[in-house]
């Protein structure tokens, strides 16, 4: 097997299938690799509905050698380590590997240790996270008798940042389904400052929240899960003259309050998604933001995605340093701006005109049968399609949304994005 390619891609998850598809639609006679270790790929967006027991997650997996575009090489190896100055990059079984043009995209890593406690606190019958286990989600949900069911997420970024309240509003109606819901609190803490920040969609969420009687808590950063007595310290983010002091719903909820500035709320489920980071190998490298707020993710310009030291070095997908929100939507318009730079440079060694401007969607499901599409770009602007808002307000809970997400989407994932067709 040949050690140079023109074009290398580290992960064929999202973002590298669906580069890889565009670049040989474009040109089929161009060298593209792509290094991947893994045999299974999966639609993660659809792991909302298997962790709420409505779609069956082996309707998630599809084999990775059905994926890799026909003429693209597949290097079943991990990528260690890189050596940028050399267009390097190490794997493990196959030795180093050279390009003319490299693609960063191996989406993120869970940091189970980056809560004290959870690493054990996931191995108990009452904590899930459709981020690991959806199905463990779905039998901790229908098997609920009531109590505390505590929905939860990291101060980190994380993917599809809409994840661990989606999960919440369809356990909430389940729970109304299984007669659990009068004998249940629903609590979402969040460290975060609202519950969505992109207007108008910020007004429904609330109105979600409001209607479905859940207990919203902000500026509450998880940082230790004490499994043994089910409770959830929360580090308050704000700054409180003289320390914090119980809310109104404390007693309700046996809410206490832990030092000054210290909540903790005791749980009978707890559903979180895990901290977040690049992986490693990227963190460690000189690709990584060394300093600031984005240290340790693929440090690239936000519009052209061209890494900012190194000119033939791209990257997209979650590893990316975006302030925008990490989903596949997002790459599905990160990947031709990728394709078209690329190429372009191959002709005259410039940048295509083509820009990204953050865009990126959140399907925000808020119950069985009911979906808002929150769509927007960088700065939190609103950038709904077009076309879908000449027939409906999708700032407003719809059914058709539903539909869309539950049978559209992965149709189009799987048949048109990872073909390289859209
Ligand atoms: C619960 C949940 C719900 C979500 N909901 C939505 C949604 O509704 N809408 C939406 O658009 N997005 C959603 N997402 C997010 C979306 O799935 C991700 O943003 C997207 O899959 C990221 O693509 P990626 O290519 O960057 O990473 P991935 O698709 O994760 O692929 C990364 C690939 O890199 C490989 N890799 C890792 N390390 C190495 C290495 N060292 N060498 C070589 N290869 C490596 C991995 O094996 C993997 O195949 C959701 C995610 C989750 C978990």
């Amino acid at each position: 097997m040949s050690k140079h390619h023109q074009i290398l891609i580290i992960g064929g998850g999202t973002a590298g299938i669906m580069s890889a598809a565009q670049f040989k639609r474009e040109n089929s006679k161009l060298d593209v690799a792509i290094i991947e270790p893994a045999e299974t790929h999966y639609y993660q967006p659809a792991w909302t509905l298997v962790g709420a027991g409505t779609y069956d997650m082996d309707d998630t997996a599809r084999r990775m050698s059905g994926l890799i575009p026909h003429g693209v090489t597949w290097i079943k190896d991990k990528a260690l380590n890189f050596d940028p100055d050399q267009n390097t990059v190490k794997t493990e079984l196959s030795g180093a590997i050279t390009y003319d043009y490299l693609i960063v995209a191996p989406g993120l890593q869970m940091d189970l240790d980056g809560i004290e406690g959870l690493r054990e606190a996931l191995e108990t019958d009452s904590v899930c996270s459709n981020y690991l286990d959806p199905e463990k989600t779905w039998d901790i949900i229908k098997n609920f008798k009531g109590g505390n069911a505590l929905f939860t997420q990291p101060a980190t970024p994380i993917k599809c940042g809409g994840a661990p309240q989606k999960i919440m509003y369809l356990a909430e109606e389940h729970f109304q389904r299984s007669g659990v819901r009068d004998k249940t609190e629903v609590i979402y803490a969040t460290p975060g400052s609202v519950i969505f920040g992109v207007k108008p969609f910020k007004a429904t969420m609330e109105e979600v929240v409001r209607r479905k009687n859940i207990h919203l808590k902000t500026f509450y950063n998880p940082v230790k899960i004490d499994s043994e007595n089910k409770k959830v310290h929360f580090r308050y983010m704000q700054q409180k003259e003289g320390g914090c002091t119980l809310n109104e719903d404390s007693d309700v909820l046996g809410e206490e309050l832990e030092g000054d500035m210290t909540f903790v709320v005791p749980y009978d489920m707890l559903h979180l998604a895990p901290p977040q980071s690049a992986p490693d190998f990227v963190k460690n490298s000189p690709l990584a933001h060394q300093e600031g707020p984005s240290k340790g993710w693929m440090n690239v310009d936000i519009n052209t995605l061209q890494h900012n030291a190194y000119k033939n070095v791209f990257g997209l997908g979650d590893v990316a340093a975006l302030p925008t929100a990490k989903t596949g939507a997002a790459i599905r318009k990160q990947a031709p701006v990728v394709v078209a730079n690329i190429l372009h440079m191959m002709q005259d060694g410039q940048l295509d005109q083509k820009q990204y401007e953050g865009y990126s969607s959140c399907p925000l499901v808020t119950g069985y049968g009911k979906m808002v599409l929150a769509e927007f770009k960088y700065d939190n602007v609103r950038d709904s399609d077009p076309l879908l808002s000449t027939f409906m307000d999708t700032s407003k809970e719809k059914w058709s949304l539903w539909v869309l997400k539950k049978y559209g989407l992965p149709w189009l994932y799987w048949n048109r994005m990872m073909k390289g067709k859209m």
